[in-house]
């Protein structure tokens, strides 16, 4: 193939995403594109509704739309958010729910499903002023947005994902929502190969600006300005009395019609009133149109000193699949040793502490009732300080129960060999160290939570040689 045809073929795939269905249709057809098994000819590209489709109430009328993501819920929100939050910049909030996607092909297991658990965090932002006091200690742009891009990376490789198969792309122009400022994807390298894991968007005002056209509610921030400003604004002043006589009980209605009308409205019925005395208004709440006379309303441009700057919020937004980060980490943690014997091979998730569903197993070392009520003692301060874990007095071979809890990705196994002391073997290095009985539980707690590493472990307490109880 020459330069210029692989060149032009490259465009064509990163702006294949631009393309009408029609286009679409025309260049399966002028590259002769079939299906790749069969070979059979594909049928015409047709638009394509993501969203479920149900009915609500009892009569079934009312079209329902399922989630593609929990992010509205959070704007339409905005001003009790905001509320709650003294009326202070900068303010985040976070969810995490079901999100419903009519996918064309969910055939990957939890990276691509229909139904999957999402979260997310919106975090409003001035548009003109989007600084982030942690920012300094990062290397990205634009400050939020960099920030939550260095948030991001800390949060998935401390899960337990390989930095190495990980990477973070900004979108093509083309991929960019029409109202984003700028969006990042981190990419994970697993068995489906790359995949986006996390979203990281700039959606600039676009949602609370849409919101607040539908729904006539204003979701903005107010901040004090030191030095008052002169501007010309349009006040529209409704005439109670006059609309009262008209209108009778639709009054109401028709004032917040009024109130609500946008500046060009406005000026196009100010001009109206001057010349002709009188207008045609649609009242959309009413669901007629009714006369209004130059009586009724005065709409003038006054000038005003404004002591306060009103601004629709940024949002940046981390959006992130539960299942699919999931997913990853069993994969990136998961790796197989040979067993002592070296005959069989032995699976092992090396899940870091904090993420590990089950953060300790408690064994005696042998089938004895003095070493069973130490490591039920053991087990019982434990579940008292909050760490979950597993206690196993079967009489299997302690190697056997070691290779157990390995495979569950259990990060330390305290094992009970006397009445005063006990060993505590941390679970990819097969290390041991000896520690009182008393303090075991207080031990694994200080790992777990992440306030201590196992190399201060290893370095604090006498070293256990392994010889006796290793498989
Ligand atoms: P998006 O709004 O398309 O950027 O999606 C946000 C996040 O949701 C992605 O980064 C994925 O982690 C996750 N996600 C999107 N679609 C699916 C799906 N079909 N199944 C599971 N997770 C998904």
């Amino acid at each position: 193939m020459s330069s210029e045809e692989a060149a032009e073929l490259k465009h064509v795939l990163a702006t294949l995403d631009d393309l009408s269905a029609e286009a679409l249709g025309a260049k399966i057809k002028e590259y002769g594109i079939t299906a790749p098994e069969t070979k059979n000819p594909l049928s015409d590209p047709y638009p394509f509704n993501l969203m479920f489709q149900t009915s609500i109430g009892q009569s079934g009328l009312s079209p329902g739309y399922m989630r593609p993501e929990t992010a509205q819920g959070i704007f339409v929100n905005f001003k009790d958010l905001y509320y709650y939050n003294g009326n202070k910049l900068p303010f985040a909030a976070a969810q995490i729910g079901q999100a419903f996607r009519n996918e064309i092909s969910p055939r990957q297991g939890l990276p691509r499903v229909r139904e999957f658990t999402l979260a997310e965090i919106e975090h409003f932002v001035d548009p003109e002023d989007k600084s982030h006091p942690k920012y300094k200690e990062g290397i990205v742009n634009n400050e939020t947005l960099g920030y939550f891009i260095g948030r991001v990376y800390l949060f998935l490789t401390r899960l337990g994902i390989d930095k190495d198969r990980l990477r973070f792309r900004q979108h093509l122009t083309n991929e960019m929502a029409h109202y984003a400022a700028d969006c990042w994807d981190a990419e994970i390298e697993c068995s489906y190969g790359w995949i986006e894991y996390v979203g990281i968007a700039d959606r600039s005002a676009y949602d609370l600006r849409a919101h607040s056209d539908k729904s006539g509610v204003p979701l903005v921030a107010h901040e004090k300005i030191s030095e008052p400003k002169g501007v010309e604004k349009l006040v529209i002043t409704p005439v109670k009395k006059e609309l009262g006589l008209a209108f009778k009980g639709s009054q109401k209605n028709v004032v917040e019609a009024l109130e609500a009308m946008k500046e060009k409205e406005a000026l196009d019925m100010k001009a109206a009133l001057e010349s002709k005395g009188e207008v045609d208004f649609d009242v959309c709440t009413l669901g007629k149109t009714v006369t209004v006379t130059n009586k009724m309303v005065t709409i003038q441009k006054e000038k005003k000193k404004e002591h306060q700057r009103v601004v629709t919020l940024s949002v940046i937004e981390p959006s992130s699949g539960i299942g699919r980060i999931i997913y990853c980490l069993f994969e990136h943690c998961f790796y197989m040793r040979p067993g002592k014997a070296g005959d069989e091979q032995l699976n092992v998730f090396r899940f870091p502490a904090v993420v590990a569903p089950i953060k300790c197993t408690v064994f005696p070392l042998v089938q004895n009732k003095q070493y069973e009520d130490v490591a039920k003692y053991i087990s019982k301060s434990s579940t008292i300080a909050g760490i979950s874990n597993k206690i196993d007095i079967t009489g299997t071979s302690i190697g056997k129960r070691y290779a157990r809890t390995d495979e569950l990705g259990v990060p330390l196994a305290i094992t009970v060999d006397s009445t005063s002391s006990v060993t505590i073997r941390e679970r990819d290095s097969k290390d041991q160290v000896r520690v009182d009985a008393e303090k075991a539980a207080s031990v694994v707690r200080e790992v777990t939570e992440g306030h201590k590493t196992w190399q201060d472990v290893w370095s604090t307490f006498p070293h256990h040689s392994s010889a006796s109880t290793e498989e």
